[in-house]
């Protein structure tokens, strides 16, 4: 049987093929029988242009409908998508393009697909397996060479399946679509799910207040990165009454403040659904649709995900295996066989604990753990106790090289505050080795396209702040 994920994805079309697929923030639509046409006129471009099973096609642009035509027509050729952020700089592109070695490289999707009208349109999907691959996901690597995970058709459709089960999606529902999508978040798990229920999604090029709020008005699904949660929560026009539509918020690729969520709940009488996943497994784990929703929790693995804690510990570097998992870094096999364990287990760097219930909690990167005087500091666990303190927006807790401790605690606030009076504090709810020697405070976090606090920037800036 053809295991080709744009067949499964083709499957949930809806049966009128006149139904919008992308709603334009212009107020125009593109159907799913145009999106269809598209996706087959472009395959048969790209097959015209020597594309086989397994090679690559690269892509950089702005987010438009036709990137998605470009994706979708490079699975139904057999080839291997690879997405890349339109921020990145042509010295990077060029790493990312000697890395993967490309077949065809598309810099103006909405041109590629307009001129693939030319081409005898391709019917048919190429056959594919399981395990052939679907997609290469360069992850945002802080340190060394970004790797490329190599995502196959089955990793895809299995999460596919189990998010479209898990967040109960239909046909009726509107997905507010503003994430980036050269990213798992936008492009597998959103897309995904709206294309398997043959739902409708607001497509924005980016997230954007007035756009997002008139959106929410017609959406039953949003997926955001906690920024766009903070950014709404800021705007006084984000309402119970603008929410009210919506069935479910979603948010993940960062954790989820407590505040945020307690704000919210408060704002909207909604508790937002956070989720955990990764460029390497798409989504492992999810807070449940059904069921309570508690803040700080990532909620259970998704059904067919084993997940454990590695080391002896409670608190420890979760471990995961299932379905969904890729099968390695590209062209890395070293780099690969050091992050999986021998029973075959992807050791994901994400530091965290089960409770009795099974619900997963994360403290952190195991590369953003502190060793202080020889105590292993969470920064998770301080900040928690920071983000509490007054003129505290958000705290990000780091190591800096420090000649007696090794490394000293050193806390970065986004907000207005007394040092002393917030070190005080700190010591008052924290045992002295976990307290930060120094409190500096900066208008903003420096974050990446997906809301992440790049803690990576943090360290360089105040690598000389306890040392010289
Ligand atoms: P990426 O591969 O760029 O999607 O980044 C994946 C990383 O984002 C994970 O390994 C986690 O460190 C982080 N992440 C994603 N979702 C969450 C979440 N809900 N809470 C905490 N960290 C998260």
């Amino acid at each position: 049987m053809n295991q080709n994920l744009y067949d499964l994805l083709a499957a949930g079309f809806p049966a009128d093929r006149t139904k919008p697929c992308f709603l334009l923030a212009d107020g125009s639509a593109l159907s799913y029988g145009d999106l269809e046409a598209r996706v087959a006129q472009a395959a048969g471009r790209l097959i015209a242009e020597g594309v086989q099973p397994g090679d690559r096609v690269a892509l950089q642009a702005e987010k438009t409908p036709e990137v998605i035509v470009v994706y979708l027509a490079a699975l139904k050729t057999g080839a291997v998508f690879l997405p890349l952020n339109p921020a990145y700089t042509a010295a990077e592109v060029d790493y990312f393009l000697g890395d993967a070695e490309p077949r065809v490289f598309v810099t103006d999707p909405p041109a590629y697909v307009r001129d693939a009208r030319a081409f005898e349109p391709l019917a048919r999907s190429v056959p594919r397996q399981v395990p052939d691959l679907a997609s290469l996901i360069y992850t945002s690597g802080t340190t060394g060479r970004s790797k490329g995970a190599m995502l196959s058709h089955g990793n895809l459709a299995a999460n596919a399946v189990a998010l479209h089960e898990a967040w109960g999606f239909t046909p009726d529902d509107v997905l507010l679509h503003a994430l980036p999508v050269f990213h798992v978040h936008g492009l597998f798990v959103a897309l995904h799910c709206a294309l398997l229920s043959g739902c409708s999604m607001i497509w924005l090029p980016k997230f954007s207040d007035a756009e997002v709020l008139a959106g929410l008005t017609k959406a039953t699904v949003m997926m955001g990165v906690p920024t766009f949660y903070t950014r709404l929560l800021a705007n006084p026009a984000f309402t119970r009454e603008t929410a009210e539509g919506v069935r479910v918020f979603i948010s993940g690729s960062a954790p989820l403040l407590p505040s945020t969520f307690a704000e919210f709940e408060d704002r909207t009488g909604q508790r937002i659904l956070e989720r955990y996943g990764m460029s390497e497994a798409v989504i492992i784990t999810t807070n449940p649709l059904n069921g309570e929703r508690l803040a700080g929790s990532v909620g259970y693995p998704l059904p067919g995900v084993e997940l454990r804690i590695g080391g002896a510990e409670e608190t420890g570097v979760i471990e995961i295996r299932g379905p969904s998992v890729f099968g390695g870094y590209w062209r890395m096999p070293e780099k690969t066989a050091q992050d999986f364990t021998d029973d075959g287990f992807f050791v994901t760097g994400d530091v965290g604990r089960r409770d009795a219930d099974g619900r997963v909690w994360i403290s952190g990167r195991a590369k953003d753990l502190i060793i202080s005087g020889g105590y292993n500091v969470y920064p998770k666990e301080v900040e928690l106790v920071l983000d509490e303190l007054a003129g505290v927006v958000e705290s990000a807790v780091i190591g800096v090289p420090h000649a007696d401790f090794g490394e000293a605690v050193v806390a970065v606030v986004q907000g207005q505050g007394d040092e002393a009076a917030i070190i005080a504090a700190a010591r008052r709810q924290l045992a002295a080795y976990k307290a930060p020697k120094r409190v500096l405070f900066v208008a903003e976090l420096p974050r990446n396209a997906m809301g992440k606090v790049q803690k990576n920037l943090l360290r360089e800036r105040y690598a000389d702040l306890l040392s010289s």
